[in-house]
């Protein structure tokens, strides 16, 4: 069973929600990417703590 959760904001691909698993990550301002996607995206994207 697959639910059309909606598309990549970058590639534009649907992403599907699979047996309760998200085909993709849902990003803090709630856009969509999948997961080809989400592991080209900038660092900077990430929050990181800088270290002192
Ligand atoms: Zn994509």
């Amino acid at each position: 069973m697959e639910e059309l959760i909606g598309h990549c904001r970058t590639c534009e691909k649907p992403i599907y929600c699979k047996m309760g698993f998200l085909d993709g990550v849902v990003q803090a301002d709630k856009s969509l990417v999948c997961y080809e996607c989400s592991s080209e995206m900038p660092k900077e994207n990430l929050t990181v703590e800088p270290q002192k």
